[in-house]
């Protein structure tokens, strides 16, 4: 393990355990949870300590002993004591720093890939989609997709490769639109525009997909680190 790392979640329930034992909470159990706006939790009655696995698996070292602290030492301090002064030079006394995660300079789920329609809708994903995508906002809510609402993505903020089949589906779409055959950076704006403008060539279907730009995204890494693409050059 790379200390200080981003932790998979196999690495971060051994260290969970091994806090928990430390601290005396050996008849305790540890489990994951799918919550995604807490990072942990305290199931007193159940004598159980669960960590988010969404969010565990974008914490570093230091996040995820921190967040085990924090519950460990509710598990010590009891749940009369709250978030109070108890809780509080419990939370001290093991080492943890107080902070109440999610605080907000930890990580959020918010995806390192940023997708825009045309109309300025924005949504988050931790996945570099795997094929072109429409706002679902822009259409209305339908789940068809439709390419004048278009979405184009950037890595970090960065233009980013899209993958093969990604990059297959929208230089199909450039023929069947009409515009020059490109995977850069502003060929979904211009197939957007020539989708609106009605330019379709041809009317081939295509296994696309709708997203919903409304909602940020709810596709979390499975334990896995996020993949970086190879910059598109
Ligand atoms: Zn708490
Ligand atoms: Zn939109």
């Amino acid at each position: 393990m790379d200390q200080g790392g981003i932790m998979n979640l196999v690495e971060a329930r051994n260290l969970a355990r091994e806090l928990m034992d430390r601290h005396g909470l050996t008849d305790w159990k540890f489990e994951y949870d799918d919550a995604k706006r807490r990072a942990g939790m305290c199931h007193y009655a159940r004598r159980r300590i669960s960590l988010s696995a969404p969010l565990t698996s974008v914490y570093d070292e230091g996040e995820v002993r921190d967040t085990v602290l924090h519950e460990v030492a509710h598990a010590l301090a009891g749940s009369a004591a709250g978030h109070g002064a108890e809780w509080r030079a419990k939370a001290r006394e093991i080492g943890c720093s107080g902070l109440r995660y999610v605080d907000p300079g930890a990580p959020t789920l918010d995806g390192p890939w940023i997708g825009v329609c045309p109309r300025g809708h924005r949504a988050t994903r931790f996945r570099r989609p795997g094929a072109p995508m429409s706002c679902r906002r822009c259409g209305g809510g339908a789940k068809t997709f439709e390419p004048s609402h278009l979405v184009a993505w950037t890595y970090r903020g960065h233009d980013a490769a899209m993958g093969e089949r990604y990059e297959r589906e929208l230089r199909a779409m450039c023929v069947q639109f009409g515009v020059e055959v490109s995977v850069e950076p502003g060929t979904e704006e211009r197939i957007a525009r020539a989708a609106a403008s009605g330019r379709a060539l041809v009317v081939e279907p295509l296994d696309l997909s709708v997203l919903d730009l409304e909602e940020p995204a709810s596709d979390v890494p499975a334990g896995d680190r996020w993949r970086s693409p190879v910059s598109r050059g």
